[in-house]
């Protein structure tokens, strides 16, 4: 049997790589050859068993990682317009296809949701195995690894297309890599100004790279003072919420506009308690929350600026490794030296 290099996770806590069968399709299911695997936060908490890896129905051992683009090898029975060759990044979001939210075109909050690369097996790997509705073709104009980052790309994209923000004022918080392509895709979409929040100077830095007009450290500046001032008293128009802190959303809701906008994508370890009547009712706040990429309408409009190169998210990937070389991407992006690391599990130069 032929064999090749995975990812594994062991047991909580423990990964690994090791020769694992090249696996082959069954009904419904492509097998891809992994040019590209982007590292993201949700395989660093698996790797630490925090909290929520603990309670995200985890079955152990499985190979890690989910954000992917490589070419496919060979599909399964009931798979069709694909064939060997075709370039394909991979949606995460596994829909069952039958549920009331599926039915009504919201399959990626489908009922039944499971997560590829979460729930089964991933594509830190040189070959991975993904159910059919969940592949994308992608035009050759996007290189392998933007279309290893299509998926988080298309999360932050959704949560700023769908805030409206053409001419808008757009305060972004937290400079992780969600937020970071939250910046590029509000320049991309016509914002008016777009303000990046976050207390990393070599984040803030990626921010300016990827088009932020203004850049804003909390712990040095009154944010307050300097958003009221130079929107009439009135607050933002749009908040996108990328970091995941709770004091920064409860200090910056305060700060929208009434009739704003609230994209919440980033999320508190806890609770977090608002002032519903002052921040949300008496202003008329639009608060949303956002799980990832709408199928596939999300996915239709990041690949045509990507691939005209209308989208600039090229500084957010500062790193690309060897698989071989996994702890010490893991290692980096936990220090925060790393924004996106990009692993080549196949090996492509
Ligand atoms: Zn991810
Ligand atoms: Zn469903």
């Amino acid at each position: 049997m032929e064999t090749m290099n995975a990812l594994v996770n062991t047991t909580p806590g423990h990964a690994e790589i090791q020769r694992v069968p090249i696996p082959s399709c069954g009904k419904g299911e492509v097998l891809v050859r992994v040019q590209s695997a982007a590292l993201c936060g949700t395989d660093l908490h698996i790797l630490e068993w925090d909290s929520w890896a603990q309670g995200a129905g985890l079955r152990l051992p499985f190979i890690l990682g989910h954000e992917c683009c490589g070419d496919v090898v060979s599909t399964g029975e009931d798979v069709s317009g694909l064939r060997a060759g075709d370039k394909v990044a991979v949606e995460t979001h596994v829909p069952c296809g039958r549920c009331d939210r599926c039915l009504n075109g919201e399959q990626h909050i489908c009922h039944n949701l499971t997560l590829f690369g979460i729930h089964m097996n991933g594509c830190f790997a040189e070959y991975a195995i993904v159910p059919a509705i969940c592949i994308r073709k992608i035009p050759e104009a996007i290189d392998y690894d933007f279309g290893s980052l299509m998926e988080p790309i298309g999360t932050a994209f959704r949560a700023v297309f769908e805030s409206h923000v053409g001419g808008c004022n757009v305060l972004i918080l937290g400079c992780g890599p969600i937020g970071l392509f939250a910046v590029a895709s509000a320049k991309t979409l016509g914002a008016h100004q777009v303000t990046a929040c976050d207390v990393s100077a070599s984040r803030l830095d990626i921010a300016r790279r990827v088009g932020a007009d203004r850049l804003l450290n909390p712990q040095e500046t009154d944010i307050r003072a300097l958003i009221l001032n130079d929107t009439h008293s009135y607050g933002v128009d749009v908040i996108i919420e990328a970091s995941g802190n709770a004091a920064a959303l409860q200090e910056s809701i305060r700060l929208l506009r009434k009739g704003g906008t609230v994209a919440l994508i980033g999320l508190p370890g806890q609770p977090v308690a608002f002032d519903i009547g002052k921040d949300i009712v008496f202003k008329e706040a639009k608060v949303t929350g956002f799980h990832g990429r709408r199928m596939f309408s999300t996915w239709s409009r990041v690949e045509r600026l990507l691939s005209t190169n209308r989208l600039n998210v090229g500084p957010v990937m500062t790193h690309v490794l060897p698989l071989e070389q996994w702890r010490e991407g893991v290692r980096l992006a936990r220090l925060g030296e790393a924004c996106k690391v990009i692993f080549h599990p196949a090996g492509h130069a």
